[in-house]
């Protein structure tokens, strides 16, 4: 089986570069002359499967200043923006005795081309099976119980560690790697994937190669009897019961002292969070964690009433977990386009590049948000810190206010504002 591509025919519909889905999974390659960065071609993906969520130009002949968007039956009016909100945990997913999986990728929100998620369950044991991925990097974020992964990279160098709650763990495209729960109890975590046509049900499985594989082949391939490989599983295995490992691996001889020189695990809960007047928030990006060059991960929380405030990630589309708490998340798309959706505990959103947005904790309780990004470098621009930078004439002009106002919104500039 080959990872999910995206489909022929939406690019095809816009005149756009066909990809060209290649057997084995391998990356889409490009049609075109034009040489174009895969970012591009994202671009052009994303433009074809979902035109809403790319800013357009309005028509010039019917726009005037301060008149708003134009009518809704002008030809060139851009679409609404579509929903940016899935409910994950609403969803059966894949379901084993050993565990379960849901995933929220370009399929099941429409428009979210930069990044996918999954939300896995292990009980004590199950192994989430050997396996690598061909489209997108792996950052995840445990939210209970304990799991232990191992991983083995392109330079013959590798890795077992063990996790528990607030830990982080990254894998490049391509690295290979494995997930099984320690016990006592289901390890439940968070997925998130660099790229929104990845699906987690379409991975590279050992089982999957091997049951396609002649008994011939395998006993060549591995130095064994033909005998040793009878009782293999036939197809995919993905997750199946296995014994809780006896040791943890900080006493492993062969975990403890992993032989990479860039290790797998993060503890972002375990880190001093930055603090605002209306909640927390820690990031984790290459900076932090030099493996994750791919990736940049957050943990929010949010007391009741707070503002995530005003903004956008001019590098970066984000894909958010809402972990506990109720919010109302809103993003603003240009061209006189906003949506708000009420969002709660087991949703999965996506916010495009450069799209502003801001989330109101509307519960009574905290919000607590896991987010990951599909760049290693964090960047975000804050509306208010922006404002304080503009010299007040300006501000006044733009905004139709008068000069005193405009220094009367020099208020502080935080991440995350409290109830006001
Ligand atoms: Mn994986
Ligand atoms: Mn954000």
């Amino acid at each position: 089986m080959s990872e999910r591509q995206s489909s022929g025919s939406a690019n095809s519909s816009t005149g756009a570069p066909a990809a060209a889905s290649a057997p084995g999974g391998q990356e889409p390659e490009l049609a075109s002359p034009t040489p174009l960065s895969r970012r591009d071609f994202a671009a052009l993906g994303g433009a074809a499967a979902l035109g809403a969520f790319i800013p357009r130009p309005i028509a010039r002949e019917t726009w005037r200043p301060g008149q708003g968007p134009p009518p809704a039956h002008d030809a060139d009016a851009p679409e609404p923006l579509p929903s940016f909100r899935y409910a994950l945990e609403a969803q059966t997913g894949r379901v084993y005795a050993a565990g379960t999986a849901k995933e929220s990728t370009v399929k099941q929100m429409p428009g979210a081309e930069g990044l996918a998620g999954v939300s896995m369950r292990l009980q004590p044991g199950a192994i989430r099976e050997l396996h690598w991925h061909a489209l997108a990097a792996e950052w995840a974020f445990v939210l209970t119980g304990r799991c232990q992964t191992t991983t083995f990279d392109p330079e013959g160098r590798s890795e077992v560690n063990d996790f528990g709650p607030g830990d982080v763990w990254y894998f490049p495209r391509g690295y290979a790697h494995s997930i099984q729960g320690l016990g006592p109890g289901e390890c439940h975590f968070v997925l998130i994937f660099d790229n929104g046509h990845f699906s987690e049900y379409g991975t590279f499985s050992v089982t999957d190669w091997t049951s396609l594989t002649p008994p011939h082949v395998l006993a060549q391939n591995f130095g064994l009897p033909e005998a040793t490989f009878a009782k293999i599983p036939k197809g995919e295995l993905y997750i199946g019961p296995g014994k809780v490992p006896a040791m943890d691996a900080t006493a492993r001889p062969d975990g403890s002292a992993h032989d990479a020189p860039q290790t797998h695990k993060f503890r972002l809960l375990a880190q001093a969070p930055r603090e605002s007047p209306g909640g927390t928030i820690r990031i984790v990006s290459s900076v932090e964690f030099p493996i994750s060059a791919g990736m940049t991960g957050a943990y929010l929380t949010i007391a009741p009433g707070g503002l995530r405030t005003m903004h956008w990630h001019p590098n970066a589309d984000e894909w958010q977990y809402y972990v506990a708490g109720r919010a109302r998340l809103t993003v603003f798309g240009s061209s006189g386009r906003a949506r708000t959706e009420e969002v709660s505990a087991g949703d999965a959103t996506y916010i495009p590049r450069g799209y502003g947005h801001h989330i109101e904790n509307v519960g009574a309780d905290e919000c607590q948000i896991v987010a990951g990004f599909n760049s290693g470098f964090y960047q975000e621009v804050g509306l208010t810190a922006w404002m304080h930078n503009v010299p007040p004439a300006l501000l006044a002009d733009n905004l139709g206010i008068d000069e005193e106002q405009a220094r009367h919104m020099e208020r502080a500039a935080v991440p995350i504002a409290a109830r006001s």
